[in-house]
C-alpha cells in the first residue's frame, strides 16, 4: 500500500487547506482498506474565497486576447501529453478504471486541449447584411463571467477539460469542485494548468461533498454559470437552484442506453459492441449499453455467446494489465447495484449470469460486482427504467424493426443509442427516429470523440450540447452589434 496524497485547494494561485482544517479520505476502489488520497472538506468560507478570486480575476482574463488565452490552453495539451501515463496510473488506482482505459480518459483531455486552442483563433461572430444603408450589423462572443465546474468521478480528467478548457479560452474564469471520489485526479489536473501557467485566479479548485462545497458553488451569487455533470436527481436540484439565483446552467446527466441488434446484423461485431458498452468502465459510464434489445431470429444464438464472453471477462484491480473489469467506485455504489437486483428478483426477473458481489479472497476487500445478464426485462420494469450505472445489461425481444425503435424510445432518458443491421433503409430511419443526443450505427452506445457535440434529450440534458464547437455557446453570450457610419 503507497502513502496517501494530501490534496489542497487551490485559490487564487495558492495551495491552501480548508479554513476548517477538515480533510476527508478517499478509498481506493479495488481495495478500500488503502486510503489513496486526503482532501480538504471546504465550506462556504472556501467556496467564498475562490468565487472572490475568480470574479478578480475574470476583470483581466476577459481582456486578454483569445489566441493568448489558446497558447495557454495548448500549453495544457502538452503537458498532459508529457505526463499521460503517470495521471492514467493514478486514474486506475484512484478510481479503478482499467489502465488501458484511464489513458483513453487522458487522452481524450489531451485531444480536448489541442481542439479547444485551435478554437481560440476561431470564435468566429457573424456579419449580417443590415436593413438599413450605412449600417454595419455583426455578432461576437463575450465571456459569461465566473464558471462553477461541477464533475462527476467516471471521467475523472477528461470531463473537467471538457468543461474548463472551452470556458477558458471564451475568456471565462472558473472553479472546479470535483466529485469526492476522485480528489487526486483532480489536483494532478489542477497542477498541470497552474504549470502552463495560467493567472492566479483563472482556474481554481474547491474540494469537498456536494451537499456542502457543490451546494454553496451553485447558490453563490458570484457565479455567473454552473456546468454540471451527474446524476439526474442532483441535475433536478441544481437547476432549481439556478433558476431561482437567475444563473446559465448546463447539465448533463444519467442515460439508460439501449443497443438494438437486428437479425441482418454481423452478430461478431455486435456482440463486441454490447461486451465493451455494457461492460467496458464497468458500466460506469453514462453513456453504457444497459438495455440490449434483440431480434426474435437472433435472440438465442446471441445470448448463449454473450453469456459464454461475458462470464470470461477478468475482473480485478483497474490497475492490473490484465484486468477487463474494474471495481465499482464506491461502497455505495456496489450496495445500489445489489440493491437492483434484489429489485429484478423481486418482480420474477431471470438472471442468466452473475447478480452477486465478487466474494472471492483475493477481491472481497473491493466493490467488485459481477457482470450482470438478465432476461425478458419487461418495458414496465424498474430495470428497464432506471440507471443502475454498474455492470448490469438487460435484455429485450422484438419481432420488427419499428418495434426495437419504439421500445429504444420508451425510458425517461436520451444520451446514446445504437443500432446493428447491415440495411442502410433502416439506419437512416434509425438516425431520424431515434429519441437520443447520439446514435452509432454498427458501434458500441460508447466512444464520443471531443470535436463533436456530446448530450442528451429528455431527463439526460437541458439543451445544450458539451464538446465540439456547440459547447461555445453554453461559455459564451451573443453580443449584437450596430454600427452607423
Ligand atoms: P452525482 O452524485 O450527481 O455527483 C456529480 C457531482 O455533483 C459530484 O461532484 C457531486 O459531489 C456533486 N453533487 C452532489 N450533490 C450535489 C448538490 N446537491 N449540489 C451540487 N453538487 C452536488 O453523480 P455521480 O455519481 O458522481 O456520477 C454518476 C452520474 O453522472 C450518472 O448518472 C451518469 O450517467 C452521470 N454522467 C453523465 C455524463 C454526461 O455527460 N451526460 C457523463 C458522466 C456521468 P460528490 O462527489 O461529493 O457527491
Amino acid at each position: 500500500m503507497s502513502t496517501p496524497i494530501h490534496c489542497l485547494n487551490y485559490i487564487d494561485g495558492q495551495w491552501q487547506p480548508a479554513q476548517s482544517g477538515e480533510t476527508l479520505e478517499d478509498l481506493n476502489p479495488a481495495d478500500r482498506r488503502e486510503v489513496v488520497a486526503t482532501f480538504p472538506r471546504s465550506g462556504a468560507a472556501d467556496v467564498e474565497a475562490a468565487v472572490t478570486a475568480a470574479r478578480k480575476a475574470y476583470r483581466g482574463w476577459r481582456l486578454v486576447s483569445a489566441p493568448a488565452r489558446a497558447e495557454i490552453v495548448f500549453r495544457i495539451g502538452e503537458i498532459l501529453r508529457g505526463r499521460k501515463e503517470a495521471l492514467a496510473q493514478l486514474m486506475s488506482r484512484e478510481m479503478g478504471k482499467t489502465i488501458v482505459e484511464a489513458r483513453g480518459d487522458v487522452q481524450e483531455a489531451i485531444d480536448c486541449a489541442f481542439y479547444y486552442a485551435g478554437e481560440g483563433r476561431r470564435l468566429f461572430g457573424q456579419t449580417t447584411p443590415s436593413e438599413m444603408d450605412n449600417k454595419f450589423a455583426m455578432s461576437v462572443r463575450s465571456p459569461v463571467g465566473v464558471c462553477s465546474l461541477i464533475t462527476p468521478w467516471n471521467f475523472p480528467v477528461a470531463i473537467p477539460c471538457w468543461k474548463a478548457l472551452p470556458a477558458l479560452v471564451c475568456g471565462n474564469t472558473v472553479i472546479l469542485k470535483p466529485a469526492e471520489d476522485t480528489p487526486a485526479c483532480a489536483t494532478a489536473l489542477i497542477d498541470v494548468f497552474r504549470e502552463a501557467g495560467l493567472p492566479a485566479g483563472v482556474a481554481n479548485l474547491v474540494h469537498g461533498t456536494g451537499e456542502e462545497t457543490g451546494r454553496a458553488l451553485v447558490a453563490h451569487p458570484g457565479v455567473d454559470l454552473v456546468s454540471f455533470t451527474g446524476s439526474s436527481v442532483v441535475g433536478a436540484e441544481v437547476a432549481s437552484v439556478c433558476g431561482r439565483t437567475h444563473k446559465r446552467v448546463c447539465l448533463e446527466m444519467g442515460g439508460k442506453n439501449a443497443q438494438i441488434v437486428m437479425e441482418d446484423a454481423d452478430l461478431e461485431l455486435a456482440l463486441k459492441g454490447a461486451l465493451w458498452g455494457a461492460f467496458g468502465t464497468t458500466g460506469q459510464r453514462c453513456t453504457a449499453t444497459s438495455r440490449l434489445i434483440l431480434h426474435r431470429d437472433i435472440k438465442q444464438v446471441f445470448t448463449e455467446k454473450l453469456i459464454e464472453q461475458a462470464r470470461q471477462l477478468r475482473l480485478g484491480p483497474g490497475i492490473d494489465p490484465n484486468t477487463e473489469v474494474g471495481p465499482l467506485i464506491n461502497e455505495s455504489q456496489l450496495s445500489r447495484v445489489h440493491e437492483y437486483i434484489e429489485i429484478a428478483r423481486q418482480e420474477g426477473l431471470k438472471i442468466l449470469l452473475g447478480g452477486e458481489p465478487v466474494r472471492s479472497e483475493e477481491l472481497v476487500h473491493g466493490h467488485f460486482f459481477e457482470p450482470t445478464i438478465l432476461d425478458e426485462v419487461p418495458p414496465a420494469s424498474r430495470l428497464a427504467r432506471e440507471e443502475v450505472f454498474g455492470p448490469v445489461v438487460v435484455l429485450m425481444t422484438v419481432d420488427s424493426f419499428e418495434q426495437a425503435v419504439e421500445l429504444l424510445n420508451d425510458t425517461p432518458y436520451g444520451l446514446s443509442s445504437s443500432v446493428y443491421t447491415r440495411d442502410v433503409n433502416r439506419a437512416f430511419r434509425a438516425i431520424r427516429d431515434i429519441e437520443a443526443g447520439i446514435t452509432y450505427i454498427n458501434g458500441p452506445t460508447t466512444g464520443a470523440e471531443v470535436h463533436l457535440p456530446f448530450g442528451g434529450v429528455k431527463q439526460t440534458g437541458n439543451g445544450h450540447r458539451e464538446a465540439g464547437a456547440a459547447v461555445l455557446d453554453v461559455f459564451s453570450e451573443w453580443k449584437t452589434v450596430y454600427v452607423d457610419f
